[in-house]
Parts: structure tokens; sequence; C-alpha cells
């Protein structure tokens, strides 16, 4: 960019062509005053605060929106330009109302310091023009509309950084109004509750409502932390005033989400922390009942059972489920224990999300992780985003997909259902659930068909492309259209945009992974992504999103029955003798049972002690009436959670949990970025659970696991495997770091497999497989498939965003949706309570009637208790990675008129 030379008030400063007046202030710290500008935002010229006198112009020119040019002079402090300022702020509050004294943004709010710099005195604070009796809210954001100086800031930041256009003006004259517009503000509008008007508003106009009276923004300690929620990893700060979170706050420099941006969980979804439910005594039951008890009690009992049962049964008869929620180091800890204890019979609930990708990536590329970084989104050509909701499940990662759009990306969207990011594509891929293979054959087919693979791309650096030729082959548009539902010409349309771009990029989620074809599916989209060559270079790739905040940690710190911490194999020798010496111990070569084969163990008897930490298969895994069965079943069954669950109901012990305000630790997000999350309060329950974990070890006779902190325990585990060992905390902060690191000189990887691939030869492997339907089709006994997915308001089992009073609101009951042409086939009005049931369960659920769903297609989110959904879903799995069919199965709806 050409570098030009300026003056500023007598003094020369260097600029670059392109850059106004105040970004060149601005660099220079030199004030000038802006209301209506935000960094974020495009210049907009409105307030006219930032005035300045430019030579040769008659008058004076906004400094935000004034380009500077090679020998411009600029002053930014006159007589003149003082009093231009003072007018403007008499106007301004000549329609303000005069209580700066009790305002809350009392200290923070721009037009108070400015009239106090400008000498701009009360009296001005009239309000003779304009007033707004009413305070409206949506038990959320309260506005209040009489403060709004109409800078427009929050519209155009609901517009330009959120996509979302709630917010907007109303009338025009002195009786405009740049706030939100009445209805989308409402409970049932537009508005995603994002929160970032209350950022962006310089005066007390938007409020965060729960915070109004809770103390000043100087009274607050802030610490910086990562999003308990999905798998995005955005930062932000948590606020505490006597010794309680009141309020988050945007972190600007955070690397995910760079502008601040929060969805609405993580902005206003830390009610949990506080809230009357937290468990924080252990909890013992006696005589059917649970009841308090010392720490020292709860663990000599957990330790007396388990060593019995082991005694007795055997260490395979103990199960350990680890917790995607919780941090890197107390995941690897909580598996060390149940591998000290001689099982590996350990796992996450990646097994019911992403153990899929886990598998079907790992056997394409050698690793089972995203293969790019959340950033490159806003710079790819074309995105295929396939059984993925971004909008909903991540919207922050939504909000690049955004971006990106409006740079021009093309768009491809495979899904069954109309999402809102469906309606944005420029094809819409409408699959039928469990079609996914047969879809991404045909796409590959065309590809060939046109010759437009990439030749070098496959002869260099693949193998298996002849099977996988030969494979796809009878898969035509015409036959695939007939399997998946979808228009042969979109198919072609698809493949043609795709494999034609020089920078495309895949996005996608539990669509793919959730059928009992889970790994084969991924393997089919890593084959799609292969034979086009759209890897090893940035913006391209294949990237899962994942769902809980940590669940690609909890996998990389072997949480898992096969692998060891780093993905190292169980049953290798070599590997087994390094844990055998790191740990000092002898460790079982067998490889344990996934917690899907643990609730086939615990209803036939075979698993007798289960320990839980942070999950809730009654709640989250599939035919949770079979998973209840199970759990009737044990002996001896340990939950440790900071809320009351489904599952915890069942516990014989219950040992309190803390939440993410109240450690240290690290999350790995799905771009593989390892963060810090960063104790803000001590933990209600006295106790991190680290802490806890390493206390039961320890009553459990177990050596070598005692640590003095979390960063203890990462150095221990990053000794152990590669891929981490160039990782600290230290080098954590701020912003994280890519894995795989293996040395302290290693920045971290923002592309995988720009060289070589992780295999054996360094080479991607094809693998193609045949359409299989889903294990469960409809028929005239349950004639609608059932897909399910998530609501943005809600996160997984719902313990914390329905004690979110704010988020519960937003979405205070599950709504089956269903398309207009079967509600009229099953005789269903909007909002009726219907009877929905499977081969497995049944329940009553509201009905939403909406084009969103193709016919003969429903679907259900599982957040809420009274409509759990996972009484209805399929639990039988794949083969290879056992993941149950969770987006697929047959179900049938009745009028409950007369059936109850
Ligand atoms: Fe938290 Fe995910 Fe929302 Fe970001 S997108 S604020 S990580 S829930």
């Amino acid at each position: 960019m050409k570098k030009i030379t300026l003056q500023i008030n007598q003094k020369e400063y260097e600029a670059s062509d392109g850059e106004t007046i105040l970004d060149v202030t601005k660099k220079n710290n030199i004030h000038v005053p802006t209301l209506c500008h935000w960094d974020l935002l495009s210049p907009f010229g409105q307030c006219r605060m930032c005035v300045v006198e430019v030579d040769g112009n008659i008058g004076p020119v906004t400094a935000c929106n004034a380009p500077v040019w090679d020998g411009m002079n600029v002053v930014t402090e006159s007589d003149n330009i003082a009093e231009l300022r003072r007018n403007n702020l008499k106007l301004i509050l000549g329609n303000h109302p005069n209580d700066c004294m009790t305002c809350e943004k009392t200290g923070n709010c721009k037009l108070q310091n400015y009239a106090y710099q400008f000498e701009v005195h009360a009296e001005w604070s009239q309000q003779t023009i304009r007033k707004f009796p009413e305070l409206p809210n949506n038990g959320v954001i309260e506005w209040d509309k009489d403060k709004c100086i109409m800078c427009t800031r929050c519209a155009r930041t609901c517009g330009e950084l959120q996509g979302s256009y709630a917010l907007g003006f109303k009338a025009h004259g002195f009786t405009a109004l740049g706030a939100p517009n009445d209805s989308n503000i409402s409970k049932e509008g537009d508005c995603e509750l994002c929160g970032q008007c209350i950022d962006a508003c310089p005066v007390g106009a938007l409020q965060e409502l729960s915070v109004k009276g809770k103390g000043r923004p100087w009274q607050f300690e802030k610490t910086r932390t990562t999003c308990t929620y999905c798998g995005t990893g955005c930062n932000y700060f948590l606020n505490v005033k006597d010794k309680k979170v009141v309020s988050i706050s945007p972190c600007f420099e955070a690397p995910v989400n760079d502008r601040g941006s929060l969805c609405v969980k993580g902005r206003f979804g830390y009610e949990h922390i506080h809230h009357k439910d937290r468990i924080t005594t252990p909890l013992i039951r006696k005589n059917g009942k649970l009841e308090e008890a010392s720490w020292e009690e709860a663990v000599t009992l957990i330790a007396e059972k388990f060593t019995e049962i082991k005694k007795k049964h055997g260490p395979d008869s103990l199960g350990f489920l680890s917790s995607s929620r919780c941090t890197n180091e107390e995941n690897y800890i909580f598996q060390k224990l149940g591998r000290m204890m001689g099982t590996n019979n350990v796992d996450n609930c990646a097994r019911v999300c992403h153990s899929a990708s886990v598998s079907g990536l790992a056997a394409c590329y050698g690793s089972g992780a995203a293969t790019n970084s959340f950033d490159q989104i806003r710079d790819t050509e074309l995105l295929f985003v396939i059984g993925a909701n971004p909008y909903e499940a991540h919207p922050i990662l939504g909000l690049k997909i955004k971006d990106a759009l409006k740079k021009g990306t093309k768009l491809i969207v495979g899904d069954p259902r109309k999402t809102q990011l469906a309606e944005k594509a420029d094809v819409w891929l409408n699959l039928i659930p469990g079609t996914n293979i047969a879809l991404l054959n045909g796409l590959i087919h065309v590809i060939l068909k046109e010759g437009l693979e990439d030749k070098e791309f496959i002869k260099q650096r693949t193998e298996g492309f002849e099977a996988l030729k030969k494979g796809v082959k009878k898969y035509t548009p015409e036959y695939v259209s007939g399997i998946t539902g979808v228009a042969k010409d979109r198919i072609i349309q698809a493949a043609r945009m795709y494999a034609s771009t020089d920078k495309a990029m895949i996005v996608y989620s539990l669509g793919m992974t959730e059928h009992t074809t889970g790994t084969y599916n991924v393997m089919s989209l890593g084959n799609l992504a292969t034979v086009t060559g759209h890897l090893g270079r940035s913006s391209v790739g294949i990237n899962p999103t994942r769902g809980q905040n940590n669940v690609q940690g909890s996998c990389d710190m072997g949480a898992l029955p096969n692998k060891y911490v780093g993905y190292q194999d169980v049953g290798d020798e070599k590997t087994q003798k390094k844990f055998e010496k790191a740990w000092k111990t002898k460790l079982n070569d067998k490889i344990g049972l996934t917690c899907t084969e643990m609730d086939i163990a615990m209803n036939k008897g075979k698993l007798k002690g289960y320990y839980i930490f942070g999950e809730d298969p009654a709640m989250t895994n599939a035919n949770v009436n079979y998973v209840k069965s199970g759990l009737k079943k044990l002996d001896f069954l340990v939950v440790q959670d900071i809320l009351p669950t489904e599952t915890s109901e069942f516990a014989d012990v219950i040992l309190p949990g803390s939440s993410h305000a109240e450690k240290d630790g690290t999350y790995t997000n799905g771009e593989r970025r390892i963060q810090l999350i960063r104790k803000a309060i001590d933990p209600l329950c006295g106790k991190a659970d680290w802490e806890t974990i390493c206390m039961v070890a320890k009553a459990l006779g177990i050596k070598n696991m005692e640590y003095s902190s979390p960063s203890e325990i990462w150095d221990e585990l990053a000794s152990v495997a590669p891929m981490f060992a160039g990782v600290t905390h230290e080098r954590c902060n701020p912003d994280g770091i890519q894995w795989p690191c293996p040395s302290l000189d290693h920045p971290g990887t923002k592309i995988m497999y720009e060289e070589k691939f992780n295999r054996p030869n360094g080479k991607a492997k094809f693998n193609f497989q045949e359409h299989i339907a889903s294990a469960e089709v409809p028929d005239n006994k349950y004639p609608l498939i059932l897909s399910t997915g998530r609501r943005r308001q809600h996160y997984n089992n719902g313990s914390m965003t329905r004690r979110a009073s704010t988020i519960y609101d937003k979405w205070p009951e599950e709504a089956l949706e269903l398309n207009p042409f079967d509600a009229r086939r099953f005789n269903i009005t909007d909002s009726e309570k219907v009877l929905a049931s499977s081969r497995r369960g049944e329940m009553e659920v509201k009905v939403q009637i909406t084009d969103r769903v193709q016919p003969g297609i429903t679907f259900l989110a599982f957040h809420h208790r009274d409509a759990l959904t996972n009484l209805l879903t399929n639990d039988a799995f794949d083969p290879v990675c056992k993941i149950p069919e969770l987006k697929s199965c047959a179900i049938k709806i009745e009028k409950l008129n007369g059936h109850k």
C-alpha cells in the first residue's frame, strides 16, 4: 500500500493510502472524540463529534470517514472545533434525560464524559422534544428509548457484524429512533440475543437487565477465559463482584471471536454458576434417599465399593465416562484413573457425537481432527456445509460464514432441513437422512465423469484411487437422486461447483456422524476432498464442528477405550511399555468398551461399577429407556457434576463438580486450538474437579496421581504425547496453540497436511463405501423419519442453559417440527400436543408446523427434560466407532384427544 505523509497538529505522521484521518489519529494516540463511530463498523459520520479542520477545506470534515492524502494538514483541536463539538452535544442533550447520576452507564457513558470534557452543563439535559414513556425489554436487554442518541451503532452492529438485521430505524425527523424495533426485540422476534448491541451502545440506552444494580464496571474483577459451551472456543471476560460472577463481557482480542462477538449462550448463559440447584456437598444414597455427606465419607465409600467390585468381578467390571465439558487436564487424569484401576473401559461423549470423525478422518489422513482453521472460512471461495447447522449450533462460526457469503463465497448446503443457511445456499442438497454416502459417491461420480478431479494431487499424494473410481461408477445422478431424493441437476451442479473452485472448504457435523454409517459417511466426505485436491492449503480442507466445548480435547487426552493421550494405541507393545514406565504400573492391553457398549454391559450385568464425570447419558444417549434400565442394574454408580441431571437420579454417590469459572486448565476447540480457562472465583464446593479426581485416586491407593496444579498435569501429559510436547500453559497464554506442536520452538499448526499426511506412507487414502440404508426406515406402523439436532438457545442436555432464565424464556419448550403436508395427513394443527412414539419409547410433545422440514421428515432437539427426545432415538450403532444413529429413526405421531 502506498505510503503518504501528512501533518496533524503541526507534527508529521506517516500513513497508508486508504486510511481515514481517524485511523491515523488513533494509531498515534491523538484523541478525537466520537459517538457514532465504532472501530468494528464501517465509518458513518453522523454524530459530527469527530470534526477536524483540514487545510484547503471551507468547513470542518468528519475524521471518521475522510480519507488522508499526501501533504494533508489536519488540526484536531481549536476553539472553533471545540465550539462545534459543544453545539453538537447540546443538540443531543436537548433530547436526553437528565438522570445521569442514577444511569447505569455512569462513568462508562461517552456522552456524559464528553459533556464534562466540553463543559456542557446539566441544563441542556431537558428532553424537550422527544419523550418515549415505556421501557420495553425482552427479559434480557432493556431498551431506554429516551436515552437513544440515534448514533445507530446498535442497528449497524446487528446488521454489519451479526448479519441479523433485527434492529433498525423507526419514524423520521425528531421522532426518529435509531434503536430496536419493538417487535424484533420481543421474545418472538428475530433478535438472537447475542448482546453485541449492548457493547455497541455508547450511552445507557441498551443495558443488560440482569446486571442492573449489581455494580459499576470499575468494581468488577475481570478474568479472561474460554466459553464453556460449544467447540468454537470463544473467549470472554467473567466479571466478578463480591465473589460472584455477575456478567460476561466481550474480549476483543480473542483469536476465534475476533470482534468480541458471542452467541446467546456465551453472553448470557452464566446463571448456572450460582444457581440454587448447584451441588455443593457430596451426597450419598441412604435408604433410597440422597443425603449430604462429608468429602471423606463419600470418597472412602467410593474406594471401598470400587475395590470390592474389582476384586469380585475383575477390573473390566468397572467403567469410566469422562467429560467433554471439563478441561484437558481433568480428562487426562480421569482416564489415567480408569487405566490405573486396570481397565480401558474409558470413554467420553464424543462417542455419541464425533467418534465417527475420529475413525473416519484417521482412516483417510491419519489424524481425526479438523484440517484447517476457523478464520480461513472468511477467505474461502466455496463452502460445502453438510450435516451441520452452524447458525444455530455454532453461531460464531456462523458469523464467519456470513462474512464469507457477503464477500461472494459460493455455498452448497447438504441438509434434510431447510435451515437458515440452506435458504442462503446456491445449491441446497435436500437429502433424506441416512443417504450421505450415496450423495457423496454421486458427487464424485460426476467429478470423475467430467474430468474435474485433481489428477496431479491424486498421483502424488494419494492411494486407493482405482477402487474409488470403480466403486462410484454406478452412482449416476439418476441413481443417486432415487436414493437421496435430491434432484439430479442439483447433484451435477454441486459437483461442478465444488470441484472447479480452487479454494473450496468443507464444514460438517453430526448430520454426517450420528448414523450407523457414521465412519463411512466421513470417509466418503474425505474421498470428495481428496479427489479434488482440496487439502493441505489455506481455506480448503475438511472441518468437523465440535459440539461440546472440549470434545476435541477429551479425545486428545485419551478418554477413549482404544487410545492413550495423543492417539497412541492401546495394545501396541511399545506404547504400553512407555505408559507403564511413565505411570509406574502394569496396564491392561485389552481395548475397552465404548460408552454405548457400556450401556449394553450394564444391562447384561457385566458392568458393575460406573464413574460418570460431567456427562448425562440418561438424557443424551440414544434410547434412554435402555440406558436407564442399565443404570438401575449397576452395583454402584458415582456421578460427579455441577447440577442434578437425569443420570444423577440413579447415583449412589454424587460428588460436586466445579464450573469453568472455578478452575484453571485448558480446552481444545474444533480447530485444535488449546486455550486456557482461568479461575475467576473459588470452587463453590471447595474443590476443582481435578482435585476431586486426585482425591478419589488417593483413596483408591493409586500412586503418582498427586498434582499441585493443572499446569503440572499438563506438563506430565505433554511429556508422554509427542503431538503436545511443545505446548505449555505459559505458551497457551493468551491466544492458545493449535496442535500438533511437537517442540517448544514450534509455532503450532494452522493447516494440516501441507506436505504429507499423517499415515505411515505419508499419503491420503481413498476408502470407497457403498450406500447402506439407516438401521430403521419408515414403514406403515412408524411412517415418519425423526432427525435430531440443536436449538441456538440451548446446549446439550440443557442442564446449564435451562437454568439461565434469560435463555430459557427464549426457547422454553421443545416442539416437533412437522411439514404442513404431514400435518394434514395426520390431522394435526399447529401447537397441538401429540403423542410421538418409536419402537423404543413415547413422549408427549407440541407440534410446530413448518416447511423447514420436508414431507415425511420430523425434527426435535434434545435439550428439554419434559420432551425427552432420546426416548425415541435408535441406539443401533456404527460397527467401527460405535456411534448410535441419533439422526434417523422411524416414529409415528398420534392425536392425544381420546388417547390418554
Ligand atoms: Fe460459546 Fe460457542 Fe457461542 Fe462461542 S459460539 S459464545 S463458544 S456457545
